[in-house]
C-alpha cells in the first residue's frame, strides 16, 4: 500500500483497478537484420497495421455511438493515414536496402514525415503533424508488442492514470466506465480538472510520478475529496474508503434536496447561482442540482474531437435545445475560447511559445471573421426559441469589445435581410479575464450589458502562475489580496455603470469563499452543475450585511493564508458543515 497526496480537483471516492495511459516507454534502438530475416520483419510490420487498423475502427465505432459521428471522424482520418501506400512502401523499400530493424526504419520515416508536414506551406497539411504522430505512436506500440490502452475500449468500471490528459480526451470520459482519474500534472483549473467535475468524476491531479508507479493490475482508491490517491490498499482502508463513498454521496443527496430553493440571503438579497457546462449533455445534471440557467457554456469542446469545423446549423441545433432545455432561466453562451491548452483539430493553430498569452479565443475569432460570424449566426439563430446571452471570452483592450459588437451587428443584420427571427434584444458581456479587463473595466462597462469575472485566468494573468503547473500551484490562490482587489475593481466599475457581474471561474465554486464574493458584490455565480447546491447552502446561511463586513475583513489582509483563515473561522459559525 502506497500514499500519495496531489490536488482534489473534483470530489467523491473512486475504489478500483487502474488503467495507465501512454505509460509505455516507446523509444527505439537500431539493430541490425540478416537477410534472410526480412521478411519476418516485413510480416511484423503488417501485424501491426492490423493491429492498428483494428484499434482505430473499434475507437471510431465507440466514439460515434457514444458521442456522434462528428467526433468519431477523426479516426477516419486516421485511418486514412494508417492506408497511405507511399509511407508502407517506403518502410519496406528501406528495410530491404538498410537492413535494419522495422521499428526503427519506421520511426525514422515517421520523424521524417512529422518535420516535412511540420514545414510545409499548406495550413491543411500542416495541421494533420499531431495526427500523424498518433498514428505512428500507436503502430509503433504494436510493433514493439505494447499496445496502448485506449479510452474507448475499457468496457469495465475503471480509475485511470495518465501523466496528463489532452482536453479531447477527457472530453471522452465516460462515468459509467471512468470512476475516476489521477495525473502527474495540473492544478485545480486545468481543463483536466474542469472537465472532471462537469462530469462529476472524482480526481486527483498534480502528483508528480504516479504515471510511474502503477502496475497492471494495481488498485486505485482515489479521494478527489482530500486529493489522495492509495496504491494497492489494504482490506482495512478499502473498508474505510467504502465508508467514505457512502457519506460523501449520501451528503449529495442531502444538499440536492435544496434544487428547488432560491439562493437568497437571510436578508433576502437573491443571488443568481447557475452552472457551467461543455456540452448540452450536461444539460440534466444542471436540472437535477438546481441550478437557475447556465452563466457559462465553453462552446470550444464543440470544435474538438473532430476534423471539420461545426456547422452553422449544428450549432444552432444545439444552442436552441439548451436555450429550450433552460427556459425560463438565461444561457449565457461563451463565443470559442480556442487556443491556451484548447486546439482543434480542424483548425490551423500554430504552436506558439506562450500559448496563453497567445493567439487565442477573441483575438482568434476577430481574426478569423469567417469562423466567428457562424457562430454568432447559429447564437442569433437560436436566441429566438429562449434567453440566449452572448459573452466574449479573453478581452484585453476596448477596441475587442467594439469590432467584436460591430460583427453581431453585422449579422444581425443579415439576418433581417434574410427574414430570419432572432432576439433583437440579445444581452451581450465581456469576461474579466485578464489584469487589463479588470482595470479597465470603467471603460468597458460602456461597451456591453454584464461582466463575468473568469477567475481561473484573472488568477493566472495577475498572479504570473500557469493554471497548469503543479510546481507553482502554490502560488495560485484566489484569496491572494492582489486577487481580491481586482474583483472588488470590477465590481464597484460594474455597479457605477450599471450592469451585472458574475463569477464563472473555478473560485466560484469554492463555498469556503462564498461570503467573501458575494460581500465584494458580485451578482451572480456560475459552477459546475453538482458544486451548485454546495454554494447554494453557503449563501442561505448569511446575511448580505454580514458577507459585507467579511468581505471588508478580508481586504484588509497581507496574506491569502491570512484571508483564508479568517474565512474557515468565519465558515464554521454560518455552515460546519460543508467545510
Ligand atoms: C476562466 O478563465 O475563469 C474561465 C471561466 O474560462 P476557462 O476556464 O474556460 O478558461
Ligand atoms: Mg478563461
Amino acid at each position: 500500500m502506497k500514499m500519495l497526496k496531489g490536488i482534489g480537483v473534483s470530489p467523491g471516492v473512486a475504489i478500483g483497478p487502474v488503467i495507465v495511459l501512454h505509460a509505455e516507454d516507446l523509444t527505439v534502438q537500431k539493430r541490425s537484420i540478416d537477410e534472410k530475416n526480412i521478411p519476418n520483419e516485413i510480416a511484423l510490420f503488417e501485424d501491426a497495421l492490423t493491429k492498428t487498423r483494428a484499434e482505430l475502427l473499434g475507437i471510431r465505432k465507440q466514439i460515434a455511438k457514444d458521442i456522434g459521428r462528428d467526433h468519431s471522424d477523426i479516426f477516419t482520418a486516421h485511418l486514412l493515414i494508417l492506408e497511405d501506400r507511399t509511407l508502407i512502401e517506403e518502410v519496406i523499400a528501406r528495410l530491404k536496402e538498410e537492413k535494419v530493424n522495422v521499428e526503427y526504419v519506421f520511426s525514422s520515416i515517421l520523424q521524417k514525415y512529422i518535420i516535412a508536414f511540420s514545414h510545409i506551406n499548406d495550413e491543411y497539411l500542416k495541421e494533420r503533424t499531431a495526427d500523424i504522430k498518433d498514428v505512428g505512436r500507436r503502430v509503433l506500440a504494436n510493433l514493439l508488442g505494447k499496445p496502448q490502452e485506449v479510452l474507448s475500449s475499457i468496457t469495465e468500471p475503471t480509475t485511470l492514470v495518465s501523466h496528463d490528459f489532452s482536453p479531447s480526451e477527457t472530453a471522452m470520459m465516460r462515468k459509467e466506465k471512468v470512476i475516476g482519474f489521477a495525473t502527474d500534472v495540473g492544478g485545480p483549473t486545468s481543463h483536466t480538472a474542469i472537465m472532471a467535475r462537469s462530469l462529476e468524476i472524482p480526481a486527483v491531479v498534480g502528483l508528480a510520478t504516479i504515471s510511474k508507479e502503477i502496475s497492471k493490475g494495481d488498485t486505485l482508491i482515489i479521494d478527489g475529496n482530500h486529493g489522495i490517491v492509495i496504491i494497492n490498499p489494504d482490506e482495512e482502508t478499502i473498508q474505510k474508503y467504502h465508508g467514505e463513498e457512502e457519506k460523501f454521496v449520501a451528503y449529495t443527496h442531502e444538499l440536492d434536496k435544496l434544487k428547488d430553493v432560491a439562493a437568497i440571503t437571510t436578508d433576502n438579497v437573491e443571488i443568481t447561482l447557475a452552472a457551467n457546462i461543455e456540452s448540452p449533455l450536461e444539460i440534466q445534471s444542471v436540472i437535477a442540482h438546481g441550478a437557475q440557467g447556465i452563466g457559462l457554456y465553453r462552446t470550444e469542446y464543440f470544435y474538438m474531437n473532430r476534423t471539420d469545423l461545426p456547422t452553422e446549423d449544428e450549432q444552432y441545433m444545439a444552442y436552441r435545445q439548451v436555450a429550450e432545455e433552460m427556459l425560463p432561466h438565461a444561457v449565457v453562451i461563451r463565443t470559442l475560447d480556442l487556443g491556451g491548452d484548447k486546439f482543434a483539430s480542424a483548425l490551423d493553430m500554430p504552436q506558439e511559445m506562450n500559448p496563453s498569452l497567445g493567439w487565442r479565443a477573441i483575438r482568434f475569432c476577430l481574426e478569423r471573421v469567417d469562423i466567428f460570424k457562424v457562430q454568432l449566426r447559429a447564437i442569433l439563430r437560436a436566441s429566438a426559441h429562449g434567453n440566449l446571452k452572448i459573452m466574449y471570452p479573453m478581452i484585453t483592450i476596448v477596441t475587442e469589445l467594439r469590432r467584436a459588437n460591430a460583427l453581431v451587428e453585422e449579422v444581425k443584420a443579415e439576418l433581417k435581410r434574410e427574414n430570419i427571427p432572432f432576439d433583437e434584444a440579445i444581452k451581450i458581456g465581456a469576461m474579466i479575464e485578464t489584469p487589463s479587463a479588470a482595470i479597465i473595466s470603467d471603460l468597458l462597462a460602456h461597451e456591453v450589458s454584464f461582466f463575468s469575472i473568469g477567475t481561473n485566468d484573472l488568477i493566472q494573468y495577475a498572479l504570473a502562475v500557469d493554471r497548469i503547473n503543479e510546481k507553482i500551484a502554490y502560488l495560485y490562490d484566489p484569496a491572494s489580496p492582489a486577487i481580491l482587489r481586482l474583483i472588488k475593481q470590477v465590481v464597484d466599475n460594474a455597479h457605477a455603470h450599471n450592469i451585472s457581474v458574475g463569477m464563472c471561474g473555478e473560485m466560484g465554486a469554492e463555498a469556503t469563499l462564498t461570503m467573501l464574493i458575494i460581500g465584494l458584490g458580485v451578482d451572480a455565480i456560475s459552477a459546475s452543475p453538482f458544486l451548485v447546491p454546495k454554494i447554494k447552502k453557503a449563501i442561505l446561511s448569511v446575511s448580505i450585511e454580514k458577507a459585507r463586513e467579511i468581505a471588508n475583513k478580508c481586504l484588509t489582509f497581507a496574506t491569502g493564508s491570512e484571508v483564508r483563515n479568517y474565512l474557515n473561522e468565519q465558515g464554521q459559525l454560518y455552515f460546519p458543515d460543508l467545510l
